[in-house]
C-alpha cells in the first residue's frame, strides 16, 4: 500500500496532495475541514456468498473539498498519518458510523454490522479501547456491531503490544477484521498469535489477470487453515462474476467489491435495505 500511494504521489502531485502539501500549515485546514463536515463516510456493502444476503458494510471516508470535490482516502491519507491527524479524524469516522448504525435500529433495518478501519497510529493511541468502547455505549450498541479492520501490516511492526490492545478489544466484544490478508507481511507463526475473528482477503489474491491454478490452490489452503482456526474469510475487490464463482467454489464466507457495489454515500446504501436479494 504504501508503494502504491508514492506512486499516486508522484502522478497526482499537482491535485490535492500536493497542494495540501504546499500549504503552511497543514493541520489547521484539516481541523476546520472536519469541523465543516467536509469528511464524509461512504459504505460499501459485504454479501454473504451461500444467499447473495446482505451481510454487512465497510465504512470508506471521503473528503468532501468545497474546490476539489471529492477526494478518495489515498490523496490524503498518508498526509494525516505523517501528521497524526488520522487519530482524530478515525474517531470522528468511528463516531459518525455508530450514529448511523444507531438510525438504522431505529428505523427497524436488518442489525448488520459496519465495518472501520483502524489505522496503525490508532493502534498506539494509549485508550483507543476507551475511546471505542464509551462511542459504542453512547449510541447504546453491542460492541459487536463495529468490526474492526486492522491492516496485516499493523501486526508485524510491536506485535505483543498490537496482541495486548486488540485482545482487549476482543474481550470487549468488538469484532477484529485483519484486513489486507496475504499483502505479504505476516507469517504463518504470526496468524497463530493473533487475536482475530475475520480473515480479509488482501485484493491481489482474486485479482491476478491469469488465474494460475496454484493461486486458486493457495486460497483453498487459507480457506482450509481458516476453518481450523474457526475464522470467517472475506474477499475484497471482488470485480467479475468468474471470481465469485471462484470464490464460491473454494468456500469463501464473504464478498465486496465493484461487481457488487462500489462504495456509496449513506442515502443510497440505505436503498440496498427494500432490494431482499440483489445477485
Ligand atoms: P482498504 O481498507 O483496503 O479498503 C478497500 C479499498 O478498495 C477501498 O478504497 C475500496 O473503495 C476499494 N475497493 C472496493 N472494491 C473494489 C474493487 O472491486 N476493485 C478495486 N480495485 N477496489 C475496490 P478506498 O475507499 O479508496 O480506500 C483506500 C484505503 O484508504 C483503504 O484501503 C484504507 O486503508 C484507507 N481508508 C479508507 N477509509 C479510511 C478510514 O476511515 N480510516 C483509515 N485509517 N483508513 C481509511
Ligand atoms: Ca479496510
Ligand atoms: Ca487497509
Ligand atoms: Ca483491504
Amino acid at each position: 500500500i504504501k508503494g502504491l500511494y508514492g506512486r499516486h504521489f508522484a502522478a497526482y502531485d499537482d491535485k490535492l496532495r500536493g497542494k495540501l502539501l504546499r500549504e503552511r500549515d497543514i493541520t489547521d485546514s484539516m481541523e476546520s475541514a472536519l469541523a465543516q463536515n467536509q469528511f464524509v463516510v461512504y459504505f460499501q456493502p459485504k454479501y454473504r456468498l451461500c444467499d447473495c444476503s446482505l451481510a454487512g458494510a465497510e465504512a470508506l471516508v471521503r473528503w468532501n473539498h468545497p474546490q476539489w470535490g471529492v477526494q478518495p482516502p489515498s490523496e490524503f491519507i498518508p498526509l494525516f498519518e505523517k501528521s497524526g491527524f488520522i487519530a482524530k479524524l478515525d474517531q470522528y469516522i468511528w463516531d459518525r458510523t455508530c450514529a448511523v448504525l444507531r438510525e438504522w435500529d431505529q428505523k427497524g433495518y436488518p442489525p448488520i454490522p459496519v465495518s472501520v478501519n483502524v489505522s496503525r497510529a490508532d493502534i498506539y493511541h494509549a485508550d483507543l479501547a476507551d475511546v471505542l468502547k464509551e462511542i459504542v455505549e453512547r449510541y447504546e450498541l453491542p460492541p459487536s456491531r463495529l468490526h474492526l479492520e486492522i491492516t496485516e501490516s499493523a501486526y508485524t511492526e510491536n506485535p505483543s503490544q498490537i496482541i495486548e490492545t486488540v485482545e482487549e478489544l476482543r474481550r470487549l466484544g468488538f469484532v477484529i477484521e485483519m484486513d489486507d490478508f496475504g499483502s505479504g507481511y505476516s507469517s504463518l507463526n504470526m496468524l497463530n498469535r493473533m487475536p482475530l475473528d475475520i480473515l480479509k482477503l488482501d485484493m491481489k489474491f482474486i485479482q491476478s489477470e491469469t488465474v494460475k491454478p496454484i493461486s486458486q490452490g493457495i486460497l483453498r489452503f487459507i480457506m482450509s487453515l481458516a476453518r481450523w482456526m474457526n475464522l470467517s474469510v472475506v474477499a475484497e475487490g471482488v470485480e467479475t462474476g468468474e471470481q465469485l464463482r471462484r470464490l464460491r467454489e473454494i468456500g469463501c464466507d464473504y464478498a465486496q467489491g465493484y461487481y457488487f457495489a462500489k462504495p456509496m454515500p449513506l442515502a443510497e446504501f440505505e436503498e440496498l435495505f427494500s432490494q431482499r436479494k440483489v445477485h
